[in-house]
C-alpha cells in the first residue's frame, strides 16, 4: 500500500463547490444526493471537446495527424451518442444544437490555431494522481495535457468552454493549475520551470502563469486551511448566486424550493398557497410601517418646531404627555466614510484611541463636550466633525 493511499483526499472542484455554497457541498460530497439533473449542457459540451481534444494529442503521440474532418466526427458521434434527456440547458433562447455548435466551433478554431500541434512535446493525457499536501492530506490531480517544451520548462494544459475569459490577475491567483504544478515539480525532478496554460476556447485565447517556490509553499497553507473550514463546518448555510441556475439541488434548497412549487400554478392557485399569502401580507406590512415611520417623523419635525416656537419641552394630547429632549453633538465620519481612516489615525496620534473605545463615535462627541480633553486636542479633532441635533420624544400616558 503506497503511502498516499491512507490519506483523505480532497479536490480542486470539490474545494470550489464548498467555497461557492456550502450547502451544495453538503448534498453532493456528504450526503451524496442523487438528482433528475444528470449534467448541465454546459458541463457536456466541455467533456465533448475535452474528448475530441484528447483524441487529437493521443494520435499525435503515435505520429498520426487527424483531420478536422475526423475530430468532427469524433465529436458528433459521441454528443448523439451520451446525449440524454436529463441534461439541463438554463438559457431558454439558446437550444442542444447551438451548445453542439459552439463546441465544433471551438475545435475548429484551436486546430487551426496550433496545427502542427508542434509547439512542446506531449508527455501525458488526462492524468491523474494524487499530491500529498502532508501526513493527513492528498489532492486529486487530473491534467489534461502534460507537454515537455524541452530545457527543464514543463507544460500544463488545461481546457476552458466557459464563457468569461478571466483577467491576468485572476489566472495568476488560481488555484487549480498552481496546485498541478507542485505535482509535476514532485514527479520531474528535471523540472526547472512549470508554465500553466489555459486554453480559453470559446475566445480561441491562451492564458499563461507561472507559480514561484514561495507563492507554491503559501498556496500549499491556504488549502490546509480551507480543508480545515470544510472540516470544521457545522451549518452548510445555503449561498444565493448567479451559480443557482446550474445548480441540480435547486428543486430541494430552502432558498428556491418554495419559488420552484408554485411559479408554474395558475395565479389563483399561487395566491392561495399558504407562503405566497403570508409573504404578500408581510410585504404589505412592511410598506405600510414604512409610509407610517416617515409620517411620524414628519409630525416629530413638527413637534419640535412647535416647542421652539412656544418655548415649551413638554406638549401634552388628550391622553399622551411627550418629553422633548435634544442635545446639540459633534457628529464624526462613520466607519464607512472616507474621513473615517484620517479620523482614526489623527485621534491615535493624539494618544486618544483608548479612550474612545476604539473611536466611538459617539464616545468622541461626549469628549468634545467635556472638558477632560485640552482645547487643542478639540480643536485638531474637530475639523474632522459637524454639529449636529439629536433630537428624542419620550411619551407618558396621562
Ligand atoms: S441552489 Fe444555490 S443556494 Fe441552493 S444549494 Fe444550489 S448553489 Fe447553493
Amino acid at each position: 500500500m503506497s503511502f498516499t493511499s491512507s490519506l483523505k483526499s480532497y479536490s480542486h472542484s470539490r474545494l470550489g463547490t464548498f467555497e461557492n455554497c456550502r450547502l451544495s457541498y453538503k448534498y453532493k460530497y456528504i450526503d451524496h444526493i442523487e438528482t433528475e439533473i444528470e449534467n448541465t449542457v454546459e458541463a457536456f459540451m466541455g467533456s465533448r471537446v475535452h474528448d475530441t481534444l484528447e483524441l487529437l494529442y493521443k494520435r499525435l503521440m503515435f505520429e498520426k495527424l487527424l483531420t478536422l474532418q475526423e475530430l468532427f466526427d469524433f465529436y458528433n458521434k459521441a454528443w448523439d451518442k451520451e446525449w440524454s434527456d436529463g441534461i439541463l440547458i438554463v438559457r431558454d433562447e439558446l437550444s442542444a444544437e447551438d451548445y453542439r455548435k459552439t463546441g465544433l466551433r471551438m475545435i475548429r478554431d484551436y486546430y487551426n490555431h496550433y496545427q502542427p500541434f508542434d509547439q512542446a512535446r506531449t508527455i501525458a493525457l488526462e492524468n491523474q494522481d494524487f499530491y500529498p499536501l502532508d501526513d493527513n492530506y492528498k489532492m486529486h490531480i487530473r491534467i489534461d495535457r502534460l507537454a515537455d517544451a524541452g530545457d527543464g520548462v514543463y507544460e500544463i494544459h488545461d481546457y476552458k468552454t466557459s464563457n468569461t475569459l478571466p483577467t491576468q490577475e485572476k489566472a495568476d491567483a488560481d488555484r487549480q493549475l498552481a496546485l498541478y504544478s507542485l505535482w509535476v515539480r514532485d514527479q520531474y525532478k528535471d523540472a526547472k520551470k512549470v508554465r500553466l496554460i489555459w486554453h480559453y476556447l470559446q475566445f480561441d485565447k491562451e492564458i499563461v502563469s507561472e507559480r514561484s517556490d514561495e507563492q507554491l509553499a503559501e498556496l500549499k497553507k491556504d488549502i490546509l486551511a480551507l480543508i480545515k473550514d470544510v472540516e470544521q463546518e457545522t451549518e452548510f448555510k445555503p449561498k444565493t448566486s448567479a451559480l443557482c441556475s446550474w445548480c441540480a439541488f435547486k428543486p430541494i434548497c430552502p432558498a428556491w424550493k418554495h419559488e420552484l412549487s408554485v411559479e408554474d400554478k395558475p395565479v389563483e392557485d399561487f395566491l392561495k398557497d399558504d407562503g405566497v399569502r403570508l409573504a404578500n401580507e408581510y410585504d404589505q406590512l412592511s410598506e405600510k410601517i414604512a409610509a407610517l415611520e416617515q409620517q411620524k417623523a414628519k409630525v416629530r419635525d413638527d413637534l419640535f418646531l412647535f416647542g421652539k416656537q412656544h418655548k415649551v419641552d413638554t406638549v401634552i394630547g388628550s391622553d399622551v404627555k411627550l418629553k422633548l429632549w435634544s442635545m446639540k453633538v459633534h457628529k464624526f465620519p462613520g466607519k464607512r466614510d472616507p474621513d473615517f481612516e484620517e479620523l482614526k489615525m489623527t485621534v491615535k496620534a493624539l494618544g486618544k484611541y483608548n479612550e474612545v473605545s476604539d473611536l466611538d463615535t459617539f464616545a468622541l462627541s461626549r469628549k468634545m463636550g467635556s472638558p477632560e480633553w485640552s482645547e487643542d486636542i478639540k480643536k485638531t479633532i474637530r475639523r474632522f466633525s459637524h454639529e449636529d441635533e439629536v433630537q428624542r420624544i419620550y411619551p407618558r400616558k396621562r
